[in-house]
């Protein structure tokens, strides 16, 4: 199963709406937040103090969501410079080593040419190796017939670095392939859908290319192109 990836407007749309939203519901938080802290005493002197406490750290918790949304939907121009890419992808892996072993998989890092370098935002393209990296990891299950791997290699391709980004999890069907690169799309209970969609906007605004492959119960391959310095 295959698909490719082209650009939907859908998305800048969504982007721009749910950021206002987004903007909105934080006024009426941040009133909340004060009129409770005003009831504190209140609450002090009727043993609910435990109250206050949860109330206010659950405003916080909100607040945190809707700052790591703003962030991840603001469409900013990348701030390029140069960078080896063999590097990079081995930063991101060493963040990820305590959660592999923690699920019983192993990310193998593919030895690639260190002369490979790419003129990109360096933020954005380690978010964007984080959250496919962090959705290989979270597919791998217990259950699974063979022991969990997370294989990542570059190669050279013309012009273009070609970084693949492959696990052996569950896989995905067809219906879950094509929805992919939506915003809020999502399979998992505690799922935001953003991640893919915010490395799909980023790679395109790098002049590159996202394409995944998935067989259910084989595993997932995700394939980054980018042109080279
Ligand atoms: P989230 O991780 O919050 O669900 P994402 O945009 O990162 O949002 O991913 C969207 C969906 O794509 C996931 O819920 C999952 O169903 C599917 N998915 C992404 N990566 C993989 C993978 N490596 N293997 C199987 N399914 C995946
Ligand atoms: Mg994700």
């Amino acid at each position: 199963i295959e698909q490719s990836v082209y650009y939907n407007d859908k998305l800048a749309m969504l982007g721009k709406i749910a950021a206002s939203i987004a903007h909105e519901i934080r006024n009426p938080l941040t009133s909340i937040r004060g009129f409770i802290q005003l009831l504190q005493p209140e609450l002090l002197r009727l043993g609910k103090q435990d109250y206050a406490d949860i109330i206010l750290s659950e405003i916080d918790r909100a607040n945190d969501i809707i700052f790591e949304f703003l962030n991840s939907s603001k469409p900013t121009a990348p701030v390029k410079q140069k960078i080896q890419i063999a590097s990079l992808i081995k930063e991101v892996v060493l963040l990820f080593e305590s959660e592999a072993l923690l699920k019983g998989c192993d990310i193998q890092l593919s030895e690639s040419d260190p002369n490979l370098y790419v003129w990109v935002d360096v933020k954005q393209i380690k978010q964007v190796l984080l959250n496919i990296v962090k959705n290989a990891i979270e597919v791998m299950s217990d259950g699974q017939k063979e022991h969990g791997l997370i294989r990542i290699r570059t190669i050279k391709v013309d012009h273009q670095v070609w970084i693949y980004i492959e696990d052996n999890g569950r896989g995905m069907d067809q219906k879950t392939l094509s929805k992919l690169f939506d915003p809020f799309f999502t399979t998992k209970e505690d799922g935001t859908g953003l991640g893919l969609s915010v490395c799909y906007r980023i790679i395109k605004n790098h002049g590159g290319v996202i394409h995944v492959e998935s067989e259910v119960g084989e595993g997932t391959s995700f394939r980054i192109q980018l042109p080279l310095n």
